[in-house]
């Protein structure tokens, strides 16, 4: 485990799923751990479950993203770490897809990246300090999954966006690097129902879904001081799911 004490970190979406397992690693890890997400009440008791703090925000809203960051750092003094994680996967096939659908999904996990990574940006500058670690997906970059064209461009979009960030901060202490799940069990994975998960299961070589907190330990890693020299790269952690040429029976 990597020692990240004293450090300041916070998680977008860190009240459920990938971002409640980025938050508990972290914490483990000895951060001082901020979660947000837009469900105040959900997010105040699984702050006190991991003995975190919580803060309300929706990513979708720019000064609510940059006055978020402010109030951390007149709290806690700085922020070195930021988990960009927030985001949403609602399934639309293209065919009947709507520009509204498409605004949502690109608005929340595009946007939103954009908004609150831009804001810790800014902090982490004039500290001289920082580690950004985005949540993207192997859907986009290297998968494609039907019902979520949306979704797969705005993940890859991320990553897009995360190279060049991560180029015009290099040398300045800070770094931006993505990490790519494939199907970690989340209360936003449920959704797609048993036979879609176990269907994922079966393919995945490890035969197994991922955890929330596989994701936290490669985000531990990267929000690390031993991670000073990595920036603008990717961490794929999905249990083979996108190794095989053939699938075998
Ligand atoms: P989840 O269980 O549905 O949790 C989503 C989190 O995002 C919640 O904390 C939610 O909080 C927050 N959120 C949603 N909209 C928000 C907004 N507008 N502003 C602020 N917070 C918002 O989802 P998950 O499966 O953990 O996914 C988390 C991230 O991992 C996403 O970026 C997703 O694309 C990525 N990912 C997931 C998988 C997977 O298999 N699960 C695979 C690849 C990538 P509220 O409900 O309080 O808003």
């Amino acid at each position: 485990m990597f020692n990240l004490a004293g450090k300041i970190a916070f998680i977008s979406g860190g009240t459920k799923g990938i971002g409640k397992g980025i938050a508990k690693v972290l914490k483990q890890a000895g951060a001082i751990t901020i979660i947000a997400g837009t469900d105040s009440v959900k997010g105040e008791s699984v702050a006190k479950e991991l003995g975190v703090d919580f803060i309300s925000l929706d990513v979708t809203d720019q000064a609510e993203c940059k006055s978020v960051i402010d109030k951390i750092v007149k709290k806690y003094g700085r922020l070195d770490i930021l988990c960009s994680n927030a985001g949403i996967f609602p399934q639309h096939y293209l065919k009947d897809m709507t520009v509204e659908d498409w605004d949502l999904v690109h608005t929340v996990n595009l946007k939103g990246t954009f908004f609150l990574v831009q804001a810790a940006l800014n902090v982490m500058e004039k500290q001289r300090y920082g580690r950004v670690v985005i949540t993207s997906s192997i859907t986009g970059e290297i998968t494609g999954l039907s019902g979520y064209s949306h979704y797969g461009a705005s993940k890859a979009g991320q990553l897009g966006f995360m190279r060049s960030a991560a180029l015009e901060y290099a040398g300045q202490g800070i770094t931006i690097n993505a990490v790519m799940p494939g199907m970690i069990m989340t209360e936003g994975l449920q959704s797609f129902g048993d036979d879609f998960l176990d269907h994922a299961k079966n393919i995945t070589p490890m035969r197994e879904l991922g955890t929330p907190e596989d994701i936290g330990y490669a985000a531990c890693f990267l929000a690390s001081d031993e991670a000073k020299y990595i920036t603008g790269q990717t961490i794929v952690v999905d249990g083979g799911q996108v190794l095989p040429e053939v699938q075998e029976i």
